[in-house]
């Protein structure tokens, strides 16, 4: 399924040439998009610097692609500087943690990756005059009074919440993005992310978000866990969509300096998400209330209309479509 799902990036992708032959770094390697990206970038003949350091990355996420002579892994903690003897082209910072139950028990490496670590990769493509793509996230927004969100809000973030180990580090991790661009010329892009799902997402412990937990718990038949009254909204992106719209972003010819937002504009409650899972699963699972986290986002959606107009990109996976791959795919992992 997976390989089908890379066939379908690169050909909407249409920016072969773009990668081919190039020396490509993507921090956080193992870890979900990371993961998609070597794969595409593989795929697409560039040489893969592969960093990661299992902290919630998956060696199973990359192992099939050890043997390629183009792919070479580096365990490596991003919030330590790191040195490569080819001269590259491209680095996609993608290492951080990125669940909410993280941020309670690791709130330090979270801050270390999107700071130091941003720090040290802008660093290394200053010094191999390598473009700089950094993973930002829908969260810099906070709990946004203007939704769907638009690049040009500023956000509205609890700076001590227990949250802001994340929401602060990547605003600070795009502010160091800005300060290199602006100080030393380095070509950068941001992509604030918006929430994505397909497979390899973890379901496990800590890492699990709400896509990857539902389908679990609905093919355990154990309770559907909706948190408060599962009327908070979020709008889920497959994860096709998401890589191609990066990839687009990485080779555009004038996105030097740009943020862009990416995700898909379909917002649905919790609740909702709930019952169409259920309803995809077959699964009998009750769905049981807990409370709701301090500082959940009460709603989520992206304004892509400058993602749409820069890249000529928007999503084409249906939720429905996308989850019942992801499902497939949980079948054959639980
Ligand atoms: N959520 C839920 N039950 C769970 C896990 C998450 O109701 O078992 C809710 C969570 O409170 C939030 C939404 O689902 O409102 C999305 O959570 P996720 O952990 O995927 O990440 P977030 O979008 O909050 O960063």
């Amino acid at each position: 399924m997976i390989e089908g799902d890379v066939k379908t990036i690169i050909e909407r992708f249409e920016g072969d040439e773009g990668f081919s032959g190039k020396a490509v770094l993507v921090t956080g390697g193992a870890g979900f998009l990371g993961s998609w990206l070597c794969d595409v970038l593989i795929e697409l003949g560039a040489r893969v610097y592969c960093v990661d350091n299992f902290a919630s990355g998956r060696w199973e996420n990359i192992s099939h692609l050890a043997s390629e002579e183009n792919f070479v892994f580096i365990e490596h903690d991003v919030s330590k500087p790191l040195e490569i003897k080819e001269k590259l082209d491209f680095i996609f910072h993608f290492a951080s943690r990125a669940s909410p139950f993280e941020f309670e028990h690791y709130p330090l490496e979270i801050i270390d990756a999107n700071t130091l670590g941003t720090r040290n990769m802008l660093e290394l493509a200053r010094k191999n005059d390598a473009r700089f793509i950094f993973a930002s996230t829908s969260e810099i927004y906070g709990q946004p009074d203007v939704v769907p969100t638009p690049e040009t809000y500023w956000g509205y973030v609890n700076p001590i919440g227990i949250r802001s180990c994340y929401d602060e580090s990547k605003r600070l991790g795009e502010t160091i993005t800005m300060a290199y661009h602006r100080q030393y010329g380095v070509d950068v892009r941001i992509v604030r992310i918006f929430n994505t799902y397909g497979p390899r997402m973890r379901a496990d412990g800590v890492y699990g978000r709400v896509v990857p937990r539902f389908i679990s718990q609905a093919l355990n038949r154990e309770p559907i866990t909706v948190f408060g009254d599962g009327s908070q909204t979020r709008s889920f992106c497959y994860v096709t969509d998401l890589i191609t719209g990066v990839l687009k972003f990485a080779v555009l010819e004038n996105g030097n300096g740009e943020v862009v937002n990416l995700g898909n504009p379909r917002e649905v409650s919790i609740l909702e998400l709930a019952h169409i899972i259920k309803k995809l699963t077959n699964s009998d699972s009750p769905i049981e209330f807990h409370p709701l986290p301090p500082d959940d986002p009460p709603r989520r959606c992206p304004d892509i209309s400058k993602a749409q107009k820069l890249l000529n990109w928007k999503p084409k996976v249906e939720l429905e479509e996308g989850l019942k791959k992801t499902i497939e795919w949980y079948k054959g992992e639980i």
